[in-house]
């Protein structure tokens, strides 16, 4: 990537029709350039529509990417529902493949009470498979697990960095759950993050990098807020993504979507 774009998760507040048409032309008024689209309820679409998506997001320079549904566990218990959550991350990278995008992101799963390196073996069996179907059809977009935030869920920073690095492919990298998971909001530990990020990934990584950010409540639900309401220091954050000259997509999780992606967009310069 040839720099950083700067996005909303999902059709912005502020589109007044909640298409995904109309939500890339309202992220290109806002003067953002880049959209996650959210089938985190599935992955469901109007076919019709997306040449349009994608000739207007390569016409405008907007990075897509895309969120795959909540319901994926890589290390559920039930044969089904690894093939249900196998087939819902290739649904997300077909959507996006065809949409000529970047990078989708899914939560791998849950330990649900297991010994997490007994979790990690079954994520990435489970993983591998599916990008060796992606791979075998000729999806180009990035595959990643994100880091998580509560301590139930798979998806630690040195599990996700690691599951990536073996299978060969880049996590995305969420600041807001990795503050919550480690009770960590100094700028000390996110550049921590970032160091750990590049001695996986190296220069490479760096240039490809998939951010989510957002603010986070600490209670046991985890819920996002908006930056300015958090206790983030997303300034400094962006200040290090600078210094480390990350390239790729930040995307924002608040509740305000597009404000927050506008305040980092213009902060960042
Ligand atoms: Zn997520």
């Amino acid at each position: 990537m040839d720099k950083l774009y700067f996005g909303p998760a999902g059709i912005p507040n502020s589109a007044e029709k909640r298409d995904l048409l109309n939500g890339l032309k309202t992220v290109k008024n806002l003067g953002l350039d880049a959209m996650e689209l959210e089938f985190v309820y599935g992955v469901r679409y109007n076919p019709r529509v997306l040449p349009l998506v994608k000739e207007f997001a390569q016409k405008n320079n907007i990075v897509l990417t895309a969120h795959a549904p909540y319901y994926i566990n890589l290390a559920a218990k039930e044969k089904e529902k690894i093939e249900k959550s196998i087939k819902y991350i290739l649904d997300t990278a077909r959507v996006l493949n065809e949409l000529n995008g970047y990078s989708i992101v899914f939560h791998p799963g849950y330990y649900m009470k297991r010994d997490p390196k007994e979790v990690y073996k079954i994520v990435k069996e489970n993983l591998a498979k599916v990008l060796e179907m992606a791979n075998q059809e000729g999806i180009k977009v990035w595959i990643r697990p994100e880091t998580m935030d509560l301590p139930s869920r798979f998806g630690s920073l040195e599990e996700t960095f690691e599951l990536a690095r073996e299978l060969g492919t880049l996590p995305c990298i969420d600041f807001a759950h990795l503050r919550y998971r480690y009770k960590n909001n100094k700028p000390e530990f996110f550049r921590q993050v970032l160091e750990k990020y590049e001695e996986y990934f190296g220069k490479e990584g760096l240039k490809n990098m998939h951010i989510h950010m957002s603010g986070i409540n600490l209670d046991p639900r985890a819920s996002h807020k908006n930056l300015k309401e958090s206790d983030m220091p997303w300034q400094e954050i962006l200040d290090l993504l600078k210094e480390f000259n990350a390239k790729g997509v930040v995307i924002s999780e608040s509740p305000n979507l597009e404000e927050d992606a506008i305040m980092m967009k213009k902060y960042y310069g």
